[in-house]
């Protein structure tokens, strides 16, 4: 018998009215063992949930009842026996055993608890990742994430974009200097790319006309804070013959679809999290960037400095601007719209009537940004004056530049933040959570 076709279950997917009375084989690990004396409980856990092992001691068979207490915790094993309904019991039954084999015997003490009864410090949940995710709270996330995932890809097929890959060495950075990590490229010194922006964009003159990519994106922002990664999921996103509207209209209905599709398919995931997810309404409320900062100045005294425009909106102007959306509005998802053109990257489109504005906007979560998206500068000299008005070097865009020389249509697009989606929507309190093995300015390993 194949290895495979051992195990005839998962814990969760065991139905204790149709196959009360039945033999079953289950594979996981040993979550807990009670030795109560007159009777002892092994539980068993694999991804879908707990089982419980029952082995009373005058019904069970001496050599049976050794093993069954010789069991050490998160040893990996396999059990068979017979399923008896019990409502008291995880998932609704329990297991007589006739066998239980240790497969792979596990190291005590743990480098950390997975029962849930002890706390751990996100640090030391960290270095031991691989069994902080062996904790339901860490699955959870996890599988969640992974349908969060799988709709992102469904919509856009759906939408008729197509998936793309585009290098993470490059040579040149997407928005200046600053954030990059060099690497050495043989002899040569490259980069690992901070974002698709400029590769997304010139498949767009290679007439792709929509486009979508879901890759690691690297930022060396040496800050620490709770929303920051080194190495991010980014979901990119960019559409000829579409201005920034459009794209803004498509990123509230990819959100929306996202929780909803989150809502129906992973019930136990949210329930183990204990989040109560409401599915956004649409449209988004769009707030433009000149509204926020008379709201701001005028409405919310907590901000004592005035501000003007072109400052950028801080984290607490952010999150305070959030409470304020969500007291007026009920929801935590919204747009700051109409960007001052200077605090945008070069390849924002200025307004056709007031260049110092660009059509661009942020999608914003009641306490931090989403997205970023915008209507791009297509037109060549446009672009060119505008990399020059950032202090950056023409020559270094070459190749980018090129293709706006060659038929560039008009296009738009945004980029999600996979981690921040996914953080915002379970109620993480850190970014570091929506990631297997995060990578920040202290952790390099695991
Ligand atoms: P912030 O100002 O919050 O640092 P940003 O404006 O620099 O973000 P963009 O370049 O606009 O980020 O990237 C688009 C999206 O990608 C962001 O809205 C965010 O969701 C995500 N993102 C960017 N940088 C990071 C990072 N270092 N860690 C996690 N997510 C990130
Ligand atoms: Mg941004």
């Amino acid at each position: 018998m194949s290895l495979k076709s051992l195990r005839t279950h998962y814990a969760a997917e065991v139905n204790p009215a149709a196959e009360d009375g039945k033999s079953i084989t289950l594979a996981g690990w040993v979550h807990e063992i009670r030795d109560l004396g007159g009777i002892c409980f092994v539980v068993l856990r694999d991804r879908t949930g707990r089982a419980q092992i029952t082995l009373v001691k005058k019904k069970t068979e001496p050599e049976l009842l050794e093993i069954a207490k010789r069991q050490v915790r998160e040893s990996v094993i396999t059990v068979t026996g017979i399923v008896k309904a019990e409502p008291k019991a995880p998932n609704g039954y329990e297991i007589i055993p006739t066998s239980i084999a240790l497969v792979n015997e596990s190291t005590s003490p743990l480098p950390m608890d997975t029962t849930g009864k002890v706390d751990a410090e996100l640090d030391t949940r960290l270095d031991n990742r691989f069994i902080d995710l062996r904790r339901a709270e860490g699955t959870a996330v996890f599988l969640i994430r992974s349908q969060v995932l799988k709709s992102i890809r469904e919509f856009f097929y759906e939408n008729k974009f197509m998936e793309t890959a585009t290098p993470k060495i490059v040579a040149a950075a997407t928005e200046g200097g600053t954030d990059l990590f060099p690497i050495q490229y043989f002899d040569r010194e490259a980069f690992l790319n901070q974002s698709p922006q400029l590769f997304k964009q010139m498949l767009m003159s290679s007439g792709f006309d929509r486009v979508f990519e879901i890759g690691p994106i690297f930022r060396a922002e040496e800050h620490d804070t709770r929303k920051h990664l080194n190495e991010a999921t980014s979901i990119d996103v960019e559409m000829s013959f579409a201005d920034h509207e459009d794209v803004m209209e498509l990123l509230e209905k990819l959100i929306a679809r996202v929780y909803e599709d989150v809502l129906k398919n992973c019930e136990k995931s949210l329930e183990i999290l204990g989040v109560d997810l409401k599915v956004p309404k649409l449209p988004f409320y769009k707030y433009a960037y000149e509204e926020v900062l008379s709201i701001i100045n005028n409405e919310i005294p907590e901000i004592e400095t005035k501000m003007k425009f072109g400052d950028d909106i801080g984290t607490q102007a952010e999150h305070l601007f959030g409470e304020y959306v969500f007291q007026k509005t009920g929801e935590s998802h919204y747009f700051i719209t109409a960007w001052p053109t200077k605090t945008k990257p070069f390849y924002a489109m200025p307004n056709a009537v007031r260049p110092e504005i660009s059509n661009s906007f942020d999608m914003m979560h009641r306490t931090m940004e989403l997205s970023s998206g915008a209507q791009r500068a297509h037109l060549y000299d446009i672009l060119c004056s505008q990399i020059q008005a950032k202090g950056l070097n023409v020559d270094s865009f070459e190749f980018y530049l090129k293709p706006f020389l060659f038929g560039m249509p008009p296009h738009s697009g945004f980029g999600v933040g996979c981690e921040r989606l996914v953080m915002t929507m379970l109620g993480l309190d850190n970014v570091r959570e929506a990631v297997l093995f995060p990578r920040d300015r202290k952790r390099l390993s695991p």
